[in-house]
């Protein structure tokens, strides 16, 4: 991901708000960043641009050496759903499909031919240990396991590109510690993450932290994890 004085204007009625005002920033296959910084500084903004949910008001956005800015939505929509996977903090599960059903609507996007995506839809769900409540309904379940459907919802479609808002922000420090030890795993296999978080100790999970202020990065820093120490 390369990213070049990337803005973002919001116009609503007679207001205008800059959520982003020139951020450059590059991220590198494997890596995993994380996004820290108050609350409307402009982190979900950035987050939704790279998931190409959003498109910015200028600069450049280069995913996989291509240009994202001036995309069409139907192309934008293409390159996402083989290319990212997202874990929001309220899970963002559908309350009227089982757990089976969560997890495979990906795949149903992605014309996975229904023969396949069973195979793939039990293998993800034993990985994270939800293969016993594939049959029940995401209000049956705790916090930290519907997060982990939504996790493995995520991961179905093999994304290259991981993008997690606040994670562990409706979980608590047990089901939240679960999350980030399965973001570590998928570091660890060489997913690239890019995590929005108000926790330090969240972030210290990652290998770069980013702080954002009014819509711009006002600094950086390499994070020195010893895990012993837990
Ligand atoms: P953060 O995730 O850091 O809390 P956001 O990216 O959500 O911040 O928001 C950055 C700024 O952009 C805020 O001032 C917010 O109010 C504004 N904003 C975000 N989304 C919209 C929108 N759809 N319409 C208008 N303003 C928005
Ligand atoms: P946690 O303390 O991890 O948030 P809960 O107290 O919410 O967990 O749930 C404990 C266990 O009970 C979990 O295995 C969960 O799946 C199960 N459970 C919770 N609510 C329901 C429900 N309404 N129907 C069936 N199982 C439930």
């Amino acid at each position: 991901i390369t990213i070049n004085n990337l803005s973002k204007v919001f116009r609503t009625e007679d207001v205008q708000t800059t959520a982003l005002n020139g951020i450059s920033l590059t991220i590198n296959q494997g890596d995993f960043l994380s996004i820290m910084g108050p609350s409307g500084c402009g982190k979900s903004t950035l987050l939704n641009i790279v998931g190409l949910l959003d498109s910015p008001s200028g600069g450049s956005y280069m995913l996989l050496d291509k240009e994202m800015v001036g995309l069409k939505e139907k192309d934008r929509a293409e390159v996402r759903k083989h290319n990212i996977g997202f874990i929001f903090q309220n899970f963002n599960l559908i309350d009227e499909l089982s757990v089976f059903d969560n997890i495979e609507l990906p795949l149903i996007y992605n014309k996975v031919p229904s023969s396949d995506r069973r195979k793939k839809v039990e293998e993800i769900a034993e990985k994270l240990g939800i293969a016993h409540r594939l049959k029940h309904f995401p209000q049956q379940l705790s916090g930290g396991q519907q997060q982990r459907v939504a996790v493995a919802r995520a991961l179905v479609t093999d994304p290259k590109i991981i993008l997690a808002d606040e994670p562990t922000g409706n979980l608590d420090s047990k089901n939240g510690n679960e999350v980030m030890e399965l973001l570590t795993d998928l570091h660890a296999k060489g997913a690239t993450i890019l995590m929005v978080t108000h926790s330090d100790y969240d972030a210290s999970f990652s290998q770069r932290t980013i702080h954002m202020k009014d819509g711009v990065v006002f600094s950086e820093k390499n994070n020195q994890r010893n895990i012993d120490v837990f």
